[in-house]
């Protein structure tokens, strides 16, 4: 993101960039009312249930007044509802005309364990609960999105609005993968957005093929024997067992990997004993590795389960490798991410868009439905402010029209009556 930061100007460029993006309609196919426009119309009310959902944030898999409401509003605007799709997940359905194909839009709705530190109106009232990733904001644009396409209906086909719980680690979208999404709802094509403080308001980013990083997560137990801190020979040292091991995983990414990927392997926790003079029995060694592709994931896991349990068995120890899948990588299909870069070119000017972002080492569980179907997950600047995560971030309520007519319009070019 830090290439972006130079882009940020101030309010009076930033307004300037909003009257020059409104310049870009002429050329548009049809006399309609241009989505960007139209849903800046309903605007207030966006903005009321960003910051409704901001007050009230739910973490992942635990989002039942979230998607109450997003169900409630879905109805109220004649879509389709079908609820506990995957736990708390929502699915709305309009059809429209007699196109027979459909598009999926994907927002998610978890917020964080984290204890908000900005000082708002609409600060979060659920203590060590936070929207610190946006999602709020994400939901928000889905629903602009609904309720512009429900009362436009200039399509022809399906679309399906997928309100995702329990992005954050939680499992999200594998459990409503399990509970049948694209049986139950077909889709040509899926789309899925983030927004990206540091990208300037009324700018996206994407790329083609490898986006953003798989991530999984391991344990590793070295069982030895314990012994008196002050008799090793009689121990097996699980500690110094461990301490190989550590050092060994550096060799994963450095030695086994080609250089033409990347990859990371990270041992975050190390908990050993309780004393100054015993020496443990068992250690445990924990920590994530991020990679680009399922190939490079199963080459890691294997390296990692084949030293751990060598160099303990060199020690007269054992050791057993936990390894847990938690992100898949997100991979664009070339021609979905085409698709919506044209789609957003259309609502600001193709020099607005990136089509060559760098690839993050962050990860997003979106992948495992791109994985069902061919899609793309685009970044929406969400101006300058802090990154997500963090106790004083904030979604900005000016990136809900780009988010929701970017959604609007890939639905309209990709659907056309
Ligand atoms: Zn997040
Ligand atoms: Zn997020």
């Amino acid at each position: 993101m830090a290439k972006y930061g130079n882009l940020v100007g101030d309010i009076a460029s930033r307004a300037q960039w909003i009257k020059h993006a409104g310049c870009s309609y002429r050329n548009r196919r049809n006399n309609a009312m241009p989505a960007l426009d139209h849903i800046r119309r309903y605007h207030d009310e966006l903005t009321a249930i960003r910051h409704d959902l901001h007050i009230h944030p739910e973490l992942g898999m635990e989002e039942h007044r979230t998607s109450a409401l997003v169900a409630e509003k879905l109805e109220s605007w004649g879509i389709e509802v079908h609820r506990g799709v995957g736990g708390t997940g929502v699915v709305g359905v309009l059809r429209n005309g007699t196109g027979n194909r459909a598009i999926g839009l994907r927002a998610d709705m978890d917020a964080l364990p984290i204890n908000e530190l900005n000082d708002l109106p609409y600060k979060s009232q659920t203590p060590g609960v936070m929207h610190a990733c946006g999602h709020d904001g994400h939901t928000t644009m889905l629903l602009g999105a609904a309720k512009y396409l429900a009362e436009t209906k200039n399509f022809s086909g399906t679309v399906n609005f997928i309100f995702q719980p329990g992005e954050e680690g939680c499992g999200g979208a594998l459990a409503m993968l399990e509970d049948g999404l694209f049986d139950r709802f077909p889709c040509d094509a899926i789309y899925g957005m983030h927004n990206a403080p540091g990208i300037e308001l009324g700018k996206y980013a994407i790329r083609p093929g490898a986006s953003a990083a798989g991530g999984a997560f391991f344990d590793i137990v070295v069982h030895g024997k314990g012994a008196h801190g002050a008799r090793p020979e009689a121990s097996i040292d699980p500690v110094l067992i461990a301490s190989h091991i550590t050092a060994a995983l550096q060799s994963i990414v450095a030695r086994n990997i080609t250089p033409k990927e990347m990859a990371v392997v990270s041992v975050t926790k190390m908990i050993a004993g309780d004393a100054y003079n015993v020496i443990p029995e068992v250690v445990t060694l924990s920590g994530t590795a991020r990679f680009f592709s399922r190939a490079v994931a199963e080459q890691i896991e294997n390296a990692m389960r084949r030293l751990a349990e060598g160099i303990a068995a060199g020690f007269g120890a054992t050791a057993t490798l936990d390894w847990r899948f938690i992100f898949a990588p997100t991979i664009n299909d070339p021609e979905r991410t085409r698709d919506i870069a044209d789609a957003a070119a259309g609502i600001v000017g193709d020099e607005h868009v990136d089509r060559d972002r760098e690839p993050g080492m962050g990860s997003e569980d979106f992948s495992f439905m791109m994985e069902k179907v061919p899609g793309a997950y685009i970044l929406v600047g969400n101006g300058p402010g802090y990154t997500p995560h963090n106790p004083r971030y904030n979604f900005n309520d000016e990136t809900t029209p780009y988010g929701a007519a970017l959604y609007a319009e890939v639905v309209e070019r990709g659907l056309p009556k």
